[in-house]
Formats: C-alpha cells, structure tokens, sequence
C-alpha cells in the first residue's frame, strides 16, 4: 500500500533536551517514522522555500511525543466513583475491585478495556502497559485458548488505535506466606512459575501495535523461590519485567516477617531487579531499597492518582531520581486517566512533603510521562520528537479555558486530559478534534461498565 508523505507544522513542538517548546516547527512523516524536522525560526525559513509548507497541515497549540501510561488494570475503570461512600483503606477497596473481576469474560473485557484504551488515546496516551492477571474463568479453570483474555486486550487496544505492551503477570499466592489464591482470585493463578511461564510462552500476538512483557505481581503473589523463573524469562526475551513494589507498609512488615528483608531487598536477592525492570509504586522503600534500585538501574512507576485515592501514601520521588532512578507514569486503577494531572503530582506531592516549591524542571515531567515510560514498556523508539522515531504526535490547545494565556513550557501544571485536541499514533490520526474517531467512548464505557458492574 503506497504510504503518503505527512507534513504537519507544529506552533510549538517540544524537541528532545530541550528545556521548553520550540515555535514553528514542520514536522515530516513517512510510513509511520518522523523523517525531518525544520525548526522553521532556527533554520531561516522552510528547508525549500514557502512552497514546502503549501500542503502542511497546520498544529495549532503545542505538539507533545506520545504520552506512556506504563501502569493500567483496565477494569478497574468500572470502580470509578463507586468506592467512595464509606471508610476504609486499599484492602477494602479491593474486595471491591474483586467484585468486577469476578464478572468479566473475553467478550466484556474486550468491551471494557477497548472503551478505556480509547479514554486514553482522548487523553493523548499512545502507549499503555497492560499489567494482566484476569489470566482465566473465575473457577480458575482455563478458557479454551488459555490466553484468550489477553487477547481480547490486544484487540481492544487495535480498536482504541494505542499500541499495547501486555505484561503477563505471574499470581500464584494470597500472602508473602504463601496461602493459597481463594475466591475471586483463583482466575489470577497458573499453579506455579513454571505453569504460568508455558502460558505465557504460547502467547505470541502478531500484531505489531502489540509487544508481551511480564509482571511479578508483588512479593505476596510470587513464591520467593519461584521469583527467578519470571525474571529469567523476561530477561531471555529482554522483555519487559514490572512489579508492585511496598504500595503498602503491610506487604513490607510481612516480608519482613517471613524473609527477614524488605521486598526490595528480596526482590534484588532473585534476580528481579535490573535496567528492563519497572518497579511500580515502590511508595515505601527504605535508604537501603532506593540505592539498590539505583544502582540497579531499575525504572520507578509512579500512580499519583490512584496513590492518592486509595491512601497509600506519597513514593519520594526527588530522592529516587537523585540516585538515578527514572521515573515514569501510571494511571492504574484509572480514579483518573490524565497524564497531565499524574505528571505535576510528582512534583505538587513533593510540595506538600517538604513544604517547598521546584523540585522538579517541566521537562523531568514530560520525560516521565513520554520517553522514560515507552522505555519502560519495550518501546526505545518512541516517546520522542526526533527523526527516525515513530510519529507519535499528541497536539494540546493552549486556547481553552484552562491553558489560555498559559506559556507553552507550562502546559503540564495547567492542562488536562480534555485539552488534548489531535493524536497521531505511529503516523495515524487517532483522535481529532478531541473526539475519537472509530470510538463513542462515553456510550461505550457507560454500556461496558454496566454490564460488569453487580446490581
Ligand atoms: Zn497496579
């Protein structure tokens, strides 16, 4: 198929290294890669005149790289709003949590999660990791294709026009003592490593908006001495590996009650730790945790959002990047999908800690939420502005109630996930005018919701 050369001109782009937007930008496309890119002030004029810029299509507002949710349950979407009503802490919302996983199969789970991949591709995300568990039926047996749950996120990511990396998640356990999965839970579980490793082996997507990576659970769900096998498989693919890191100070009182170490500590004793992996959360380390997933070089997720809904507490953010861990960013339970809004919490909550403003430069709050999370998730190449990076282009207003008057470099303490005007994944236009182009997300996600949701 004859692919057609694009041509947008950016009013601003944000470049890579650069500290703000640069203005007048043309922007160059071809099969889906950027090919050139004129700062058109820097440069003089267009590289061939004005003629060159006859068939651009104008980009008016500030042209970001495609933004990375490295962290999503896509169904805890349907929680939103209803978890509310009462007291309680993370435990008790996810009895909650449990509820809805027990009611979805393929077909709803396609419905669900292609609704909110297309709620994130309105919010300019071009790229989300898929921590995967709802691995079979809620009696734990197999379905018939026993990654057929995966799958259905697969296609619900190509309908939504967001590429996917699916993080297999291995869930073996109830406790860091090793109780056996009940209940709602027993859909999550293969028997052991070696089970959940088979499974993940034979699944195999083609498609190429779609990479499979793994996932420790948490030190709860994964058997010490099975940790090995899922960090071995990721690291034979060079895969990507995550894991739920000390979200709660219980999961490090009981680690250390049954290994005598922190889960960081556990985790960097099995080979866990390393540079493709992603800790997530990692709200509760010790001095010791954070110099051994510096030196490491394992990437921190942070949830601000969800963080901050389920009362987990607030991850210390400066002092991981101080050690040289790089931060990216996760919508998670999806309280909020709005990357905008998960960026300045990073440095609004580091605020609130220390009562004190500038702890982190706008461009660390782009670089989490763009390229340091395409890192994270197996995309090298993408999450850039630069030639020869795939042409993810996420175009915000800076005409809308929120971000008018608003200087370009100050778009993420300003903008929300409703000022994203176009997104462009891999050269395709994906939203337009704010509005999804092969998803109605409102009717979809009100209809998938209501299906999952117990009366
Ligand atoms: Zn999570």
């Amino acid at each position: 198929m004859p692919v057609t050369p694009t041509r947008w001109l950016a009013e601003y782009a944000w470049l890579p290294e650069h500290a703000e937007p640069t203005p007048d930008v043309l922007i160059e496309v071809e099969d889906g890669r950027i090919t050139a890119l004129t700062p058109l002030l820097a440069a003089g004029g267009p590289p061939a005149g004005i003629e060159v810029l006859r068939d651009a299509t104008r980009l008016p507002g500030l042209t970001l790289p495609g933004l990375s949710n490295v962290h999503s349950h896509a169904f805890h979407r349907a929680l939103r709003g209803r978890t509310h009503g009462g007291r309680g802490d993370f435990w008790t919302w996810r009895d909650q949590m449990y509820a809805i996983a027990d009611r979805l199969d393929p077909d709803t789970y396609l419905a669900l999660a292609r609704a909110v991949y297309a709620e994130m591709a309105l919010a300019g995300i071009t790229c989300v990791g898929e921590f995967h568990y709802l691995h079979h039926r809620p009696d734990g047996g197999a379905y018939a294709d026993p990654n057929a749950m995966g799958a259905a996120l697969v296609e619900a990511a190509a309908h939504a026009g967001v590429r996917l990396t699916l993080l297999d998640t291995c869930y073996l356990t109830s406790s860091v003592d090793g109780q056996a999965l009940a209940g709602p839970q027993r859909r999550f579980g293969d028997g052991d490593a070696t089970h959940w490793a088979e499974r993940a082996t034979a699944f195999q997507p083609a498609d190429p908006h779609a990479r499979v990576g793994a996932a420790v659970h948490s030190v709860r769900a994964v058997p010490a001495d099975q940790l090995r096998t899922v960090a071995d498989w990721a690291r034979d693919r060079q895969a990507p590996l995550h894991v739920h890191l000390s979200e709660q100070p219980a999961e490090n009182d009981e680690c250390r009650a049954v290994h005598g170490r922190t889960p960081t500590a556990l985790l960097a004793e099995h080979g866990v730790l390393g540079p493709d992996t992603t800790a997530v959360h990692a709200t509760h380390p010790t001095s010791g945790d954070l110099t051994l997933l510096g030196e490491s070089r394992t990437g921190v997720c942070l949830c601000p959002t969800t963080e901050r809904d389920l009362a987990d507490g607030i991850g210390p953010a400066r002092r991981m990047a101080d050690v040289g861990i790089r931060l990216s960013l996760g919508s998670d339970s999806h309280a909020v999908i709005d990357l905008f809004e998960e960026a300045r919490a990073v440095e609004l909550d580091e605020r609130l800690r220390t009562r004190r403003r500038g702890h982190f430069a706008p461009v660390d709050l782009l670089t989490a939420a763009s390229t340091a999370g395409h890192a994270a998730l197996g995309w090298a190449d993408a999450g850039r502005i630069a030639v020869g990076a795939r042409a993810d282009l996420v175009t915000v207003r800076l005409d809308s109630a929120r971000t008018a008057g608003v200087p370009p470099v100050g778009v993420f303490f300003a903008a929300a996930a409703a000022d994203v005007e176009q997104v462009v994944v891999d050269g395709r236009v994906v939203v337009a005018e704010g509005q999804h182009l092969s998803v109605d997300v409102p009717a979809e996600l009100s209809a998938a919701i209501e299906a999952v949701t117990p009366a």
